[in-house]
Formats: structure tokens, sequence, C-alpha cells
């Protein structure tokens, strides 16, 4: 059995069957904005590999910052011992972030980010002395991730909720706001989240949302307007606001965060994906210090979480370097650079038969078609034009790293329109 073979019998994918004809291409080396196939062919990836790559890969900055780490130490425990690169990336996300987050708590993915997020939320109205506060609010169309709590504020149908119902706790959803990012949001907008902290708000402990960018629920991107009148809500209702910048974080929307074009701030903070630059797998959940020290005086006067791999020092080393590198670079200019590239690189799917519409918000470009397209046949064609674009469902999008060139930009666009919009 040759490796190929192999791998398809025996190695699981993301969202795969074990035994599915979908091919998996094989990578060997990637440089800047290219993954270099075993056949000897270079893609140019418009994906960030989800998010992540933004300086692109085998950054030289990076690649050297890691192996200082390396010979230092590549892990240690954080259970009673700490170390400079947990101090130093704390000192900076708290730096970074709107100033009433404080505190932060490290671990290992975006999606046990969220599990953090919401064990905080449920342990500060513990210690307050509302332990019926137990549900969180959750918008139709968003997703969080894919662990068991994550999954129960994932949109209810894309989520798949029937396949685990009884097991997953029962969360309550309100419409997508159907107000467009740049366009004003009235009364009506906002109605469904009003009407459910209304009803059900005493027993609410709070609201999870992606601010302005909903990601893999539907890239979709929401007015301003709608998460400064969440944020005012969840103050009148009393319940707290969770911002999962998970994908949104590091400047992806043409604000360091999201939540800055809406000038809020939430009361927890969930960070992962561009967190390391792509490198390692890090995620943080940052709060303020009135959650935490209420946590610290409720019952049993601890937070209950502590990943093996907590802080674990390469990591930390790379979200260092990582935050280091975007701020000392041109990111506005380049996210603004990009974001023209992509309207008029896209402009050509507008008005065609198959596209139902695109869409543009700082470095992600959206082209969501009629119908649901064809994975086996559309990857294969962007491969054969030379970029890697993996599209789920009816939508086909962009999210290059930051370092993108225009020209390359132009073959990625130019390829999304020749593969799929003019057909
Ligand atoms: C990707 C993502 C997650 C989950 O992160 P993982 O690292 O895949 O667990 C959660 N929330 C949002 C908004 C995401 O984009």
């Amino acid at each position: 059995m040759n490796d190929n073979e192999f791998g398809q019998q025996h190695i699981w994918h993301p969202y795969s069957a074990m035994h599915s004809d979908l091919p998996t291409y094989r990578v060997v080396s990637a440089h800047g904005v290219r993954l270099k196939l075993s056949d000897g062919r270079q893609l140019i990836d418009g994906m960030a590999s989800w998010w992540c790559m933004i300086h692109g890969y085998n950054h030289p900055g990076m690649n050297t910052a890691l192996e200082e780490q390396l010979h230092k130490m590549a892990h240690v425990m954080f259970g009673g011992l700490t170390h400079e690169p947990a101090v130093t990336l704390a000192r900076q996300l708290v730096d970074v972030t709107p100033p009433p987050l404080q505190t932060v708590f490290f671990s290992d993915s975006g999606s046990v980010a969220v599990e953090v997020a919401l064990k905080m939320a449920i342990q500060y109205w513990q210690a307050k002395g509302q332990p019926q506060r137990q549900r969180f609010i959750a918008l139709g169309s968003g997703y969080h991730g894919d662990t068991l709590g994550a999954m129960s504020v994932c949109d209810p149908v894309t989520g798949m909720h029937s396949l685990f119902k009884g097991i997953l706790p029962e969360q309550i959803f309100v419409d997508r706001p159907a107000c467009r990012f740049g366009e004003p949001c009235g009364q009506g907008d906002i109605a469904s989240l009003k009407m459910a902290l209304e009803a059900d708000g005493h027993q609410v402990a709070a609201v999870i949302l992606e601010p302005i960018v909903q990601g893999a629920g539907g890239m979709w991107f929401y007015a301003a307007e709608y998460l400064k009148k969440a944020r005012e809500l969840c103050d009148h209702y009393g319940v707290l606001l969770i911002a999962d910048e998970i994908a949104t974080g590091f400047g992806r929307s043409g604000k360091l965060f999201a939540c800055e074009h809406a000038g809020i701030a939430p009361d927890i903070l969930c960070l992962g994906k561009a967190l390391t630059g792509g490198y390692l797998t890090l995620a943080a959940t940052l709060t303020t210090e009135e959650v935490a020290v209420t946590i610290d005086r409720g019952n049993p006067g601890v937070f209950m979480h502590g990943p093996t791999f907590m802080a674990n020092p390469l990591a930390c080393t790379a979200a260092i370097t990582s935050i280091r590198l975007l701020l000392d670079s041109d990111w506005q200019g380049n996210i603004s650079r990009i974001e023209a590239g992509l309207k008029t690189g896209l402009e050509p799917c507008n008005d065609l038969e198959h596209v139902n519409e695109v869409r543009i918000l700082g470095a992600m470009g959206v082209v969501e078609m009629k119908q649901v397209v064809d994975m086996k046949t559309i990857t294969q064609a962007f491969v054969e034009a030379g970029v890697w674009v993996r599209p789920f469902g009816k939508l086909v999008y962009l999210m290059p790293p930051y370092i993108i060139s225009d020209e390359d930009l132009d073959t990625l666009t130019n390829a999304v329109v020749r593969v799929v919009c003019d057909q």
C-alpha cells in the first residue's frame, strides 16, 4: 500500500468521510503565499490555511524566533510554573485589545477558547449568587467551534444539532443580523435579540457572537451598529457579552479587532487562528478584572479549567513574534490594498447567472453562488489554475495572507472568475 492509499484508508480529514472519493493534495513545503505539492506544482494559497497564515509560510523572522525558543525549552507545564513567553504575550494581548480586558487564559484551540469563555460566564454568575443564569443567546448562522459546548452555540441547522439532540445544551437563538456592513441598522434588525433578552434574560449568562463577520456559518458581514446595539442591550439586561474574534482577530476585517468597528468592548474575548501567525495551535480567552475577581471570590475560588499544553512556550513565542511583525508592518495599508484588489478582481462575478452576490470586507472576498458547488471538480479546476481555494456549500471565498502581491492576488481572483463565475 503506498502512502496515498494508506492515508485514504486510515486518516480522517476535517468534515470528511473516511473512505471518500474527494482527493487530498500532498504538500511537501510552503513558502510565502505558495504551497508546493509533491508533484512539483505550486499553488497560491487563497485561504491562508483557514485565516491563520497572515505573514505567509516559512517566514524568516518567525523561524528564527522559534528556533531560539526551541533551544531554551519546547514545553513546560503551566501549573505552578510560568515563563517569559507567556508573560510577554499576555502583556501584548492586554495592550492591543480593548482596555477593559485585563486577564488572559491560554488554551490550545479556538473551540477550547470558546468552552473557556462559556465556563467563565457560568462561574461568574454562580459567584454572583445567580446560578439560574445557565443559558446562552447566540446568533443564527454563527460558528464557534466543534466541541460540544461550542457546538451548542453554533447555528442549529448548519451545526447539525438534530444529530446531537439530548447531549447538546439547548441555547436560545436569535435571527442573524440582516443589516449589512456599512449600512444602518434599525430597531427591526435588533428586535429578535431584544425579544429574547426580554423573555429569557433572567436565565441568560451571556450573549455570544462573532463581531461584524460571521465566518464558517455563512461568511456574512453585518452592520457595526448592530454590534453597538447588542452591547447596549447586554448592559441593559445585565448579561455578559462574549465576542468570538477567533477568525476576525489580528487585522482581517481592516481593524485589529472587529469590535473596533463599533467602538465596543466585550466582557469576554476569544482569540485563536491568526494569533500565532498560523505557526502553532494556540488560543486565548480574555476577560475583565471584574469577571476574574468575581470568579476568585466565588466557590470554589478558582477557575475550573487547565489544559495540559496551556501557554506552550513555543506557541507563545510564535504569537509574540507574529503580533510584533503585524504591528511593525503597514498592515492597514496591506488590508486596504487587498480589499481593493478583491473588489476589482471579483467584480466580473457580479451580475453573472450562477452568482447570487459578491461580498468584500477587508482581506475577505466572498462569492455566494446560487447553487451548492461541486467540491471535487471545482477544487481540481482551482489546482489546475495554480491556486488553493476551498469552497463550502454555495460559498467560494478568498482570505489570502496579508503579504500577497498584487500580481498573485490577480491570479487568485482571475481563477475564481474563470472557474466558478463565468462557466
Ligand atoms: C475556527 C473558529 C473557531 C474554532 O477554532 P478551532 O481552532 O478550529 O477549534 C471558533 N470560532 C470561530 C469564529 C472560528 O472561526
